[in-house]
């Protein structure tokens, strides 16, 4: 099927088109620079960027498959999880191009979307497999034994997301918005060992339990703690060392845990999705340590991993080729919706 996908959940307005599995266009529009100012994404200023960025989005996306949106079969929309105000503008837009087009309506869900990106790659994908999706707003650790009836969540952060901690840090450093490339640079340099910070939730206890929460507010604060000692001794606070430690023990925790739920649950294949997957030291750790355990990575290309209209166009193109009925438009924004619920119906 021919299906126009709508993603608003964050600062991304994302426009993709697939034809099946097959990617036609995927156009993106971020509001990101607009946040720079106060360190993080600001709802408002989202829902507000999504609502002008929409249409222009929308006819680039179709010049650029190549379509008219008669053509369509379906349109797609996240309707969560995310922030509620951006969500809501993504999700009106897609109900009044479904309406006014006379298609039926996919409302489906973020995370699951993420996962479904991959299936864009043109490469087969296979499940089971454990899927780790690292952004600005998620840290989650799924189970995927089926794209369109079976996700588990595993685990996810019980405060910041691995993508804010880069970012917190970052600008304790005095580095800009968003913090994580700026971190991976400046790590280039340092040491991953200079300093032991803390792994949050990995004790052995937690561990032994398959524990699969995340916490990086910990982490978060030992960094401002050691970087204020240092500070308050006169000293001079070395920027690469700290970004290396720092990024390293993220990563740790990271691939650690995922590989344990690998394990766990005799599932050779992992699946990275979100924007932090940009970070190098995450891929090489990731890849190296897998390879080890007899795990098989997939890390689609980034254009995929970040927040996208394509992937949630997938998802939907997927729930149709599976014989899923349409949404009812009664759905609004869920800006808790839980993966399990793979569509809103
Ligand atoms: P969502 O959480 O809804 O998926 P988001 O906009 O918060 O959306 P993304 O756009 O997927 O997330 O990713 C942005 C985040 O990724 C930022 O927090 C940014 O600092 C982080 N990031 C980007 N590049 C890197 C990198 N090289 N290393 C670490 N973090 C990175
Ligand atoms: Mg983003
Ligand atoms: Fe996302």
């Amino acid at each position: 099927p021919l299906v126009l996908g709508i993603e608003t959940s964050c600062d991304e307005t994302g426009i993709g088109i697939v034809r099946g599995r097959r990617l036609l266009s995927n156009t993106i529009a971020s509001s990101m620079a607009e946040h720079a100012r106060y360190g993080g994404v600001v709802p408002e200023v989202a829902a507000r960027a999504h609502l002008e960025a929409l249409q222009p989005a929308i006819e680039a996306a179709v010049a650029e498959a190549g379509i008219a949106l008669g053509d369509l079969d379906a349109v797609a929309v996240t309707s969560g999880p995310g922030l509620a105000g951006a969500l809501m503008v993504g999700v009106g837009a897609a109900k009044a191009l479904a309406v006014s087009l006379d298609k039926p309506l996919y409302a489906v869900n973020h995370l699951v979307g993420h996962i479904a990106a991959d299936i864009l790659t043109g490469d087969d994908v296979e499940y089971p497999t454990v899927a780790l999706l690292v952004s600005g707003g998620h840290t989650s650790l799924l189970l995927v034994r089926d794209l369109v009836s079976d996700v588990e969540m595993l685990g996810e952060t019980m405060d910041d997301a691995a993508g804010e901690a880069f970012d917190k840090i970052a600008r304790i450093l005095g580095l800009p918005y968003p913090g994580g490339p700026e971190i991976d640079r400046a790590a280039a340099t340092g040491d991953p060992q200079a300093i032991r910070f803390p792994r949050g939730l990995s004790r052995a206890s937690d561990l032994a339990a398959h524990r699969y929460d995340f916490s990086f507010s910990g982490l978060k604060t030992a960094v401002a703690r050691w970087i204020e000692q240092r500070e308050a001794a006169g000293e001079p606070v070395p920027v690469a060392d700290v970004a290396a430690s720092f990024r390293e023990a993220v990563v740790d925790v990271l691939v650690t845990k995922a590989l344990d739920a690998c394990a766990q649950h005799g599932v050779p294949r992992l699946l990275l999705g979100g924007g932090v997957i940009a970070n190098r030291r995450l891929r090489e750790v990731a890849l190296e340590r897998a390879a080890a355990a007899g795990v098989a990575v997939r890390i689609p290309p980034l254009s995929l991993c970040t927040d996208n209209g394509a992937m949630i166009a997938a998802l939907a193109a997927e729930l149709i080729a599976s014989g899923a009925a349409p949404s009812r438009l009664a759905f609004g924004a869920d800006s808790t919706l839980p993966v399990t619920e793979i569509q809103v119906r």
